[in-house]
């Protein structure tokens, strides 16, 4: 496990955004390490659950924000379930991410492209498309010629629509994103 740089610049108004944001109170966060110990993705984390809560305390902005975890996350919530203090741990990872893109610290842009692609097609349709996200991403991936071995065996078990299913109302889920862009572009951050 990578130990924390505390000799880097803080940001004393950082923690205080981050807890805004995700609506949790970090301060009670006492490092015993439950949520680190239960995540399944702790394996390719540069920096480990309570590692990255610890950064925000301590107002390790430029740390925290360019942490490659964010983006490995899973938003399983295994962390937010395991915490003593109820601290919905999967909610702060969720706050840094967008922060992240916000401020252009995207340290794992394929993942970025694949959550970018997968948002146009519930966007469009009201929920995922599977084969449009794949196109999408590789457009925006450049990967185009990436997992094609894949591609096959899933098309030919029936696991790949060629069409989208558009979802009765998909015209409401279109609009929860323009409300978002709105309010966005009213406080001047990027969506
Ligand atoms: S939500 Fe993210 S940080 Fe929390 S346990 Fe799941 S993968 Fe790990
Ligand atoms: S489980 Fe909760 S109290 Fe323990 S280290 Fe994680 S966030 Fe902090």
């Amino acid at each position: 496990m990578e130990s924390i740089p505390l000799h880097n610049a803080c940001d004393p108004a950082f923690a205080r955004q981050v807890e805004q944001e995700s609506g949790q109170s970090l301060a009670a966060c006492y490092q015993c390490g439950n949520c680190t110990a239960g995540c399944p993705a702790g394996f390719v984390y540069d920096m480990q659950a309570n590692q990255i809560i610890r950064g925000v305390q301590l107002g390790l902005k430029e740390r925290v924000l360019s942490s490659q975890s964010l983006w490995y996350c899973l938003s399983c919530s295994t962390c937010s379930q395991r915490c003593p203090n109820n601290i919905a741990v999967a909610e702060v990872m969720e706050s840094l991410r967008h922060m992240a893109r916000r401020e252009g610290h995207i340290s794992a842009a394929p993942i970025n492209a694949f959550w970018l692609s997968f948002l146009a097609t519930v966007r469009r349709f009201g929920r995922s498309y599977e084969l449009g996200v794949m196109a999408l991403y590789k457009l925006r991936s450049g990967r185009l010629f990436g997992d094609l071995d894949i591609a096959y065996p899933a098309l030919s078990r029936g696991k790949l629509g060629f069409l989208p299913h558009v979802v009765e109302g998909h015209g409401e889920v279109g609009r929860i994103f323009e409300r978002y862009k709105a309010r966005c572009d009213k406080e001047g951050v990027k969506p």
